[in-house]
């Protein structure tokens, strides 16, 4: 949050982690849906959280976390927040009232810019892949403009994650998504072009399937 009206936010509209959340209630599992502040509906059946902040994510995900066997996570975590948050509004024109020998004056100016200090939130994937128990599947997401697949794979050794989906930027707001999967085995599947629906599938039944045969 900037102020009471404004706050930091990306073009990821959630739809995502949503389908995922239906296609694993639909497969059989108890779903709980941590969720940042989006137009969309919770599938039902599924427990939703929500949350307004990184930093309320990160607590309400990792007080659901112990009991779970899978977490994915498919949010697009803002990875700084403001520093200061300010309880007013912040103006334009800021106002100065001053007295000079017993008579008042208003002097009103125009802030030229302002600054924003960011500080970094906390990684709710590392922190996981941390405290990763026995058996528990942990499944990230990696989305980058550029070198995607080192970057995944780099991302998948040090948050310790069981599966990192890869996904160029212009999935973002995309009717179909072209998305790689990588394993802590080293493998590489991966899919064509899919609606967020089916590519969310498509994700649930792969992991089911490793988790069968882990
Ligand atoms: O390192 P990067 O932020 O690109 O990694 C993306 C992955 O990390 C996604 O799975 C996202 O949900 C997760 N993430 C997180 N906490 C953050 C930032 C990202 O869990 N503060």
């Amino acid at each position: 949050m900037i102020d009471p009206v404004r706050f930091l936010s990306n073009r990821s509209s959630g739809r995502l982690g949503y389908e995922l959340a239906k296609a694993a209630r639909r497969a059989g599992a108890c779903v709980t849906l941590v969720s940042g502040p989006t137009a969309l509906k919770p599938p039902p059946g599924v427990r939703l959280v929500p949350v307004v902040s990184a930093r309320a994510m990160y607590r309400a995900t990792l007080a659901n976390a112990q009991q779970a066997d899978v977490i994915i996570c498919a949010a697009a975590v803002a990875d700084w927040r403001p520093r200061f948050a300010s309880r007013r509004k912040i103006k334009k024109v800021l106002c100065s009232r001053f007295e000079v020998r017993g008579s008042k004056f208003n002097l009103e100016h125009r802030t030229s810019h302002i600054a924003l200090e960011l500080v970094p939130n906390p990684d709710i994937l590392a922190t996981l892949g941390r405290r990763k128990r026995r058996g528990q599947y942990l499944v990230g997401f990696a989305l980058e403009s550029e070198r995607l697949l080192e970057n995944a794979w780099a991302k998948l050794r040090h948050k310790r994650c069981d599966c990192v989906i890869a996904n160029p930027v212009p999935s973002i707001g995309a009717a179909k998504h072209r998305a790689t999967l990588l394993f802590r085995n080293g493998r590489a599947e991966r899919l064509p072009p899919l609606s967020k629906r089916v590519l969310a599938q498509r994700i649930i039944r792969i992991v089911w399937r490793k988790i069968a045969t882990a």
